[in-house]
């Protein structure tokens, strides 16, 4: 049954429209963000699809497909920060953001279901949150910005269901288009569409999940926010984004903490890559990112330590096989990878992972190609 029909069966009324907003991967830039710097994500196929209606009387009903539970009623006007730890923060978050914001918002139906893998790094509580931001912007006639949307998404997470995150994949899910990745600026939110039409090249983008979160990640992204601020800090720019790649070095010899010194290398080297990979992209030379992936991965692993032994397993298992690249994605300690390949070779590359995981005894890792695919959206009435 589709969001629509399971919709009017909840609540006994169709729904004023459907709205989908997508799950993304990122190529390249990681912890980039919140420095404001660069990344370069694009939108998965995968989707939140909500069916939404307004309401007038203040109340806000949620429901989720994927969810085991009941309805959930909340009045918009008594929705306090960090009192909501269910899966309804998310959208109850984005209500309340647009409230504090001073949009009136008074009250909706929604229900939603996601074809996002949840907690696999690949954002489905972003996708939920732009989904409902959407949603509300079109009903309420709000006239807000993707970028607006966006914002608003993300500090429905930081602020409301309390997860500090970046902006990037609210960014992603909100003002991907299909076909391309988004070239965004994290600093001023503006945003180039790099066209990544892998089939054309006889590409494939897999996307390896593998199953596993680990512990050691709570309280690890904090630190390492705290510890690039630190950095920042100690070279006197606003964010190390402000550090040019050309005074990296210099600029290291500046530093005494070794653990500062490697999260600045790291931001700083992964921003230039973001530029390196724009620039083989608008030179037609796919294939030669793959190496600057794993280069990133590489970062990613000695420098800022946020990877894990399943994730350099997916790594150097398809760089092994035959693949061009690859390198974890997301907030890293599990989640997912991705891996560049000729399209020709992605089943004996998703073999030889799956064979590597089963040896080394780690659970089965779910292996898909990633299609860049199309942003937030309203859904046609046929399509829904
Ligand atoms: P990720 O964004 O990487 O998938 P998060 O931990 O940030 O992982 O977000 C996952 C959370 O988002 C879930 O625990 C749940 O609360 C919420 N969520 C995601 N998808 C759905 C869904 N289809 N229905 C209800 N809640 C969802
Ligand atoms: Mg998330």
């Amino acid at each position: 049954m589709g969001v629509r029909e399971a919709f009017t069966e909840l609540y006994g009324t169709a729904p004023e429209g459907v709205w989908s907003a997508p799950g993304r991967v990122n190529l390249i830039g990681e912890y980039t963000d919140f420095n404001e710097g660069f990344v370069m994500p694009f939108a998965l196929p995968h989707t939140a699809v909500a069916a939404v209606s307004r309401r007038t009387d203040g109340i806000l009903r949620l429901h989720s497909a994927d969810i085991d539970g009941p309805i959930v009623e909340l009045r918009v006007d008594e929705l306090r920060p960090l009192t909501n730890t269910s899966w309804a923060a998310y959208p109850a978050g984005v209500v309340w953001a647009l409230r504090e914001a001073g949009h009136p918002v008074t009250g909706a139906d929604l229900h939603l279901s996601s074809t996002v893998p949840t907690g696999a790094g690949l954002s489905s509580s972003a996708a939920l949150e732009v989904v409902t931001a959407l949603a509300l912007n079109d009903l309420f006639g709000l006239g807000l910005t993707r970028p607006e949307l966006a914002r608003l998404a993300q500090r429905a997470e930081n602020d409301f269901v309390g997860v500090p995150c970046g902006v990037m994949d609210q960014m992603a899910s909100a003002c991907s288009t299909e076909g391309h990745a988004l070239h965004l600026d994290c600093r001023d939110l503006s945003v180039r569409q790099i066209p990544f039409d892998l089939a054309a090249q006889g590409l494939a983008l897999l996307v390896v999940d593998t199953r596993v979160k680990h512990a050691l990640g709570d309280g690890a992204y904090a630190e390492r926010r705290e510890g690039c601020e630190e950095g920042a800090r100690q070279l006197g720019v606003s964010h190390l984004r402000d550090v040019a790649y050309e005074d990296l070095q210099a600029a290291l010899g500046r530093l005494s903490d070794e653990r500062v010194r490697r999260y600045v290398r790291h931001v700083v080297s992964d921003d230039h890559r973001v530029d390196r990979v724009v620039a083989l992209l608008d030179a037609g030379d796919v294939r030669a990112i793959g190496p600057v992936l794993t280069e990133g991965h590489v970062s990613l692993r000695d420098d800022l330590r946020i990877s894990c032994p399943e994730l350099d397993l997916v790594v150097d298992t398809a760089n092994a096989s035959g693949a061009l690249g690859a390198r974890m994605t997301g907030g890293g300690f599990g989640g997912s990878a991705v891996v560049l390949t000729e399209a020709a070779e992605a089943d004996t590359v998703t073999k030889a992972i799956e064979e590597a995981f089963a040896a080394a005894g780690f659970t089965a890792p779910r292996v898909f190609p990633a299609v860049p695919s199309a942003g937030a959206h309203q859904v046609g009435r046929s399509a829904s």
